[in-house]
């Protein structure tokens, strides 16, 4: 169902926890089994009121979340993907994600403001064939760094991916350095890059752009790293410490630079780029 409030066709994680929903369209909680409504979630700003886990929200939520009120200008708004390696059933899956979600792409990109200080800003979307990096969404990092440096203002970007988009084989991968490089290019211009790692930052984002911001912060609990703890946990036949790969290990670890709270990231990017502009401002 779209919900116009929300900007988005909210499947309340229905389609990923269908085994857990009740017959009123109640969904447990993917942490702690709770019952948990529509409505609850959304009073609890998509938390889980027992255990805080932090729901999916989509990339627009994100957006008017942290933005300044119709700040928002949205850039490469109707970018699409093509299927450069004619990969089966790609067109359809696009069409698909296109339909359920309302978005073009895995990303949305502009410039908006955060408490008063322009930004450029990128949220990505996970129930976009899972924020999978295929060439758009790495053309529109790209191209919303590269305006970053025509503006000469700071970027953000929230992540949330299960990696390259495996459709588009190389196309995908070569987006790795391309966003890299980009990077590069607003580190040389001097330019004060942030990124957020949500739930779940993992392949070859974490692998790219995502981790090399000046300041990297992750969302509590998130799920970040390479290659998913299951696969590691098969491969080298070593059972895992606890919490591996969640964001609290991370920053014990050395791999972020802060753990926050969905609720308290805004009021956090407000303090960064005040004290990024000299602390001066207003
Ligand atoms: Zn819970």
């Amino acid at each position: 169902m779209f919900n116009k409030k929300r900007g988005y066709i909210d499947l309340s994680n229905a389609k990923k926890n269908q085994a857990a929903l009740d017959s009123e369209g109640n969904f447990s909680c993917p942490s702690c089994s709770a019952w948990i409504s529509e409505a609850q979630k959304i009073q609890n700003n998509d938390f889980c009121p027992r255990c805080s886990y932090h729901f999916a929200v989509s990339a627009w939520e994100r957006i008017h979340a942290i933005c300044d009120e119709n700040s928002f200008e949205e850039w490469d708004a109707n970018v699409s993907s093509v299927n450069p390696l004619e990969f089966p059933g790609y067109e359809e899956k696009l069409a698909k994600a296109q339909e359920e979600t309302g978005l073009i792409e895995g990303i949305v990109t502009g410039r908006g403001s955060i408490g008063g200080f322009d930004v450029v800003i990128g949220a990505m979307d996970s129930r976009f064939m899972m924020g999978s990096m295929g060439s758009v969404v790495g053309e529109k990092i790209c191209h919303a760094m590269e305006k970053a440096i025509q503006y000469s203002l700071p970027c953000i970007i929230f992540c949330c991916s299960g990696g390259a988009r495996m459709q588009e084989g190389m196309f995908s991968l070569i987006q790795m350095a391309k966003t890299s490089a980009a990077v590069g290019r607003l580190h040389e211009a001097g330019l004060l890059y942030i990124s957020i790692l949500t739930h779940p930052t993992t392949g070859g984002v974490t692998a790219s752009f995502a981790s090399l911001a000046d300041i990297i912060i992750a969302e509590t609990g998130a799920l970040i790293g390479f290659t998913g703890p299951r696969v590691i946990q098969q491969t080298t036949g070593q059972i895992l410490p606890p919490g591996f790969q969640r964001s609290e290990y991370l920053i014990k670890h050395g791999m972020v630079d802060l753990v926050q709270p969905r609720v308290e990231v805004r009021s956090l990017l407000i303090r960064l780029l005040n004290v990024h502009q000299g602390g001066n401002h207003g």
